[in-house]
């Protein structure tokens, strides 16, 4: 029986982990949850599997909350968040929040040799180079759950990571692969939202949208697997059935297929290196799907993808400063207070009036998030 701390809880991927662990009862309890400040979608989870521990956001979440559980314990805050993940209870890590509040809770687990299943790309996007630092040092494996992630990882089992020619991630196209860039001035949230193939956080479906995920994707998989910029592809597959793929030196190309369902890569990081059933997925029937599809990447009707190979070559601090422009450009574009083609052009504009910063270390990583978000909110004063 694993323990399993859940931070994001109220989440896409949190409430998909709870249906992974509500199927396997006798493999996984969950200890602790963190959520932000839904509180609505937090008490059933609560009352169905009674965490021991719960973190939230703010006081005011806090004082909502407690309302409804007088009794229970609640932490607050990214310190609540570190309690919990650091638990001598917690056996397994799944980070799912949403941005880079989730960075030193992920830090903070891996000096603590947690098993970490890592949705959370922001933090790898952030800060990749001090997460895997530690990694190495604490002899931590980080267990993807994005889906070409796992996929890569599942591609490269028993493998030897000498002998790859690149790696090959698959891209869905989001939600207005059909328009051109003329079309995009004038798209709304409500379009933007509406995901072909996957249902996530607003967050990521807008990414989806502009393709910064598939930027984040890169840098999260340069980390992760060790493999410089130049070895990373991106390809356009729109029906999601190959989640990613690897080339080899013999040109042996080694794909990782399934429907689109997030609970097949989140459970396989938490059963690593085993695999569970999953009865209430639906299995791949390729005679159905019948024709798959892949198209060359445009990087003109696309540059959020080009402005993150272009952020994770330059390294350092670069990547910080994009990941936090994103996040709170994305978060004004969602308020309806700009436009969708103004997310790129506030990033673009916050990374180029950035000195890049070599070796960041946790302090400046924080002060350049801190301040990028400022900075880009000023753009709209
Ligand atoms: P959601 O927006 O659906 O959920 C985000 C979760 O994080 C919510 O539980 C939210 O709480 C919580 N949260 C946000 N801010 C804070 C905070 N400051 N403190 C504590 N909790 C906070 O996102 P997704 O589930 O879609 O995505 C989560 C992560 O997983 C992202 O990094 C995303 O890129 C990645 N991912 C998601 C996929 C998906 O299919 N959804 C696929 C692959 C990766 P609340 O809502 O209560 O405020
Ligand atoms: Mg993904």
């Amino acid at each position: 029986m694993k323990n399993i701390t859940l931070l994001g809880a109220t989440g896409s991927i949190g409430i998909q982990t709870l249906d992974v662990i509500r199927q396997h009862p006798e493999q996984f309890s969950l200890y602790a949850i963190a959520f932000g400040k839904n509180v609505e979608k937090a008490l059933p989870i609560i009352q169905e599997f009674y965490p021991k521990k719960i973190v939230v956001q703010d006081m005011e979440t806090k004082r909502k909350l407690s309302i409804h559980i007088p009794h229970q314990t609640i932490l607050v805050g990214n310190e609540g968040m570190i309690e919990i993940s650091v638990d001598k209870f917690t056996d397994v890590l799944v980070n799912a929040v949403m941005g880079s509040v989730g960075l030193q809770a992920t830090l903070h687990a891996i000096r603590e040799r947690k098993q970490i299943a890592i949705a959370n790309k922001e933090t790898l996007v952030t800060a990749g180079h001090l997460v895997m630092d530690e990694a190495k040092k604490y002899d931590v494996s980080l267990l993807p759950v994005d889906s070409e992630h796992s996929a890569i990882f599942q591609c490269l089992n028993g493998e030897n990571r000498n002998e790859i020619n690149k790696l090959i991630l698959t891209a869905s196209g989001g939600s207005f692969r059909d328009k051109s860039r003329e079309d995009l001035k004038n798209v709304s949230v409500e379009d933007a939202l509406n995901h072909p193939n996957w249902s996530m956080g607003a967050k990521i479906t807008v990414d989806s949208a502009t393709m910064m995920n598939k930027g984040l994707e890169v840098i999260e998989a340069h980390w992760l697997f060790d493999i410089p910029y130049d070895q990373i592809e991106v390809i356009q597959h729109k029906e999601s059935v190959i989640h990613s793929m690897v080339e080899f030196k013999d040109s042996s190309v080694i794909a990782q297929l399934g429907t689109p369902d997030m609970r097949v890569p989140i459970q396989y990081a938490l059963t690593y290196p085993s695999r569970l059933e999953l009865p209430t997925t639906k299995q791949l029937n390729l005679l159905e799907v019948s024709k798959l599809h892949f198209s060359e990447m445009d990087l003109n009707r696309f540059p959020s993808l080009a402005i993150a190979f272009e952020a994770g070559r330059l390294g350092g601090s670069v990547p910080t400063v994009m990941n936090a422009a994103n996040e709170i450009a994305v978060d004004m574009f969602l308020k309806g207070k700009i436009s969708f083609l103004m997310i790129e052009e506030y990033i673009e504009r916050a990374m180029s009036s950035h000195r890049l910063i070599e070796h960041p270390d946790l302090e400046t990583i924080i002060a350049i998030d801190k301040e990028t978000r400022h900075q880009v909110q000023s753009y709209l004063l």
